[in-house]
């Protein structure tokens, strides 16, 4: 087993990993900026180091800084969490030339699966399902012309090493694909250093559906089942459930062998998600596939039993799966908001401040993974999330009732959230219908920033 891990991250999920070492009687290092030295997280673990300024790329990003920490404090793994490094391939290879276990798939795996280009054509070799574009990358808008004539519009330019929902821009005629092909690369150059685009037909109001998948070094590969996370805001997750309740069995059944299928084309190894696309004819096509654990992890843990970052530590130990797939049993339903201080009122801008009251709830069936406490100082030099509330109950409608007593019991004040907007989320009768897509949040913005008037009942 792992000895001493460095948690190469921040926030809620640097304490969601130190949390599982410490069960594990794993020694931790937390590594922070100059920003989080009073942060909570970097209690959490048996030693802390200050790796340099508030910015990420002198921080979090910075390779060196890290390896650095981990070499000079004898760190035998580094898990990476999400975002900041974790997907970086150059990084991981970095770690396991310094001998040190990358807590994750390999650095060639990460590679091959951040390229979305290259991911779709293997995954297509492997008789999945994906979206209907072009074969490779498209050099230039002639070409994403001839290709979106053959797929017809609308379409969208997705940039190959794309994240986060960057990079991407839809058009819906010939004369809107130049501005797009023009946007989508530059804004992929300018993200990712990479202006490489594709093409995929756009699937219209589709629903986003993932499935979890652990695979260890000994053959095994299992499922957890599926996570909706269909509600999204450009491209990106708000709200998640678990499981997926729109398609039928067998749809969801083919979903969880095509993710199968998928770690096993590329020799998967450690927690990974197969995302799909699925249509309004349950029709799914497969979009990429994230080497990381996921921020709307926790959904598929209320419902699994199963502590997936336990897991991966143990996968990196090189020590078999706990489980096997006939262990894994979907008990009940589980809702994840992402509590982010943004303003919505204000196009969502980010609400940095210093927290002076705070209350989060609690009880039966609740989980809150935060690292908030009163007096806490929102930084505005990261992400915004600053919390998830994870509510578990034995059907969907009870799981959205606790969601809303959940909310109700939080208390915010110093800076502004996006929580009155996710529980006016709990009461829209579409949401409540399950009628959703991943334009429903965008589309129905102005109802669910009014005060809340007439109730819908469950
Ligand atoms: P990223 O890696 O930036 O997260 P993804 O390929 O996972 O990008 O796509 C992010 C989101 O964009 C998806 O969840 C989905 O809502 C939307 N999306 C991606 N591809 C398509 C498509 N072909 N048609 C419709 N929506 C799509």
């Amino acid at each position: 087993m792992l000895k001493r891990v460095l948690v190469a991250n921040r926030g809620e999920i640097a304490a969601r990993i130190l949390r599982a070492c410490r069960e594990m009687n794993i020694q931790t290092v937390a590594v922070f900026s100059e920003a989080d030295r009073n942060a909570l997280f970097t209690t959490l673990a048996s030693q802390a180091v200050c790796i340099g300024p508030a910015a990420a790329r002198e921080s979090y990003l910075n390779q060196d800084a890290i390896l650095a920490a981990a070499c000079a404090l004898r760190c035998d793994g580094i898990h990476p969490g999400f975002g900041f490094l974790s997907e970086n391939a150059d990084f991981a290879r970095r770690v396991c030339d310094a001998q040190i276990t990358f807590v994750g798939p390999s650095p060639e795996v990460i590679a091959l699966l951040g390229d979305k280009n290259r991911a779709r054509a293997l995954m297509r070799e492997h008789r999945l399902p994906t979206v209907p574009g072009s074969a490779g990358i498209i050099a230039n808008v002639a070409e994403a012309r001839e290709q979106a004539a053959r797929c017809g519009y609308p379409v969208l330019l997705k940039a190959a090493r794309g994240g986060g929902g960057r990079g991407m821009r839809r058009a819906d005629c010939d004369a809107e694909l130049a501005d797009a092909f023009c946007a989508a690369e530059a804004e992929a150059r300018s993200c990712f250093g990479a202006s490489q685009l594709y093409l995929e037909k756009l699937i219209e109001r589709p629903r986003h559906i993932e499935v979890q998948i652990l695979a260890d070094r000994h053959g095994n590969i299992a499922q957890l089942g599926d996570r909706d996370c269909t509600l999204q805001r450009n491209h990106q997750k708000v709200l998640e459930e678990a499981p997926a309740q729109v398609v039928n069995a067998k749809s969801r059944q083919a979903m969880a062998d095509a993710a199968i299928t998928a770690a096993r084309a590329v020799g998967y190894e450690n927690a990974g998600t197969v995302e799909f696309v699925v249509d309004a004819d349950e029709n799914y096509y497969f979009i990429e596939m994230n080497t990381r654990i996921q921020v709307e992890h926790p959904v598929t843990e209320m419902i699994t039993g199963i502590n997936i970052v336990r897991e991966q530590l143990r996968v990196a130990s090189g020590l078999p799966l706990s489980f096997t797939q006939k262990d894994v049993q979907l008990k009940g339903h589980a809702i994840e908001c992402r509590i982010n201080a943004e303003d919505p009122e204000h196009g969502f801008r980010p609400s940095p401040g210093h927290i002076d009251y705070l209350h989060l709830p609690s009880g039966f069936g609740v989980r809150v993974d935060t690292v908030l406490h009163p007096h806490f100082e929102v930084n505005p030099f990261y992400d915004s999330m600053i919390a998830k509330i994870i509510v578990h109950g034995r059907t969907r409608n009870e799981a959205i009732c606790r969601m809303r007593r959940a909310l109700e019991e939080t208390l915010v004040s110093g800076v502004t959230t996006n929580i009155p907007l996710h529980y006016m989320l709990m009461y829209h009768p579409e949401f409540l219908a399950n009628h959703l897509d991943t334009d429903f949040l965008e589309r129905n913005l102005d109802q669910l920033l009014q005060p809340l008037g007439s109730e819908a009942v469950l």
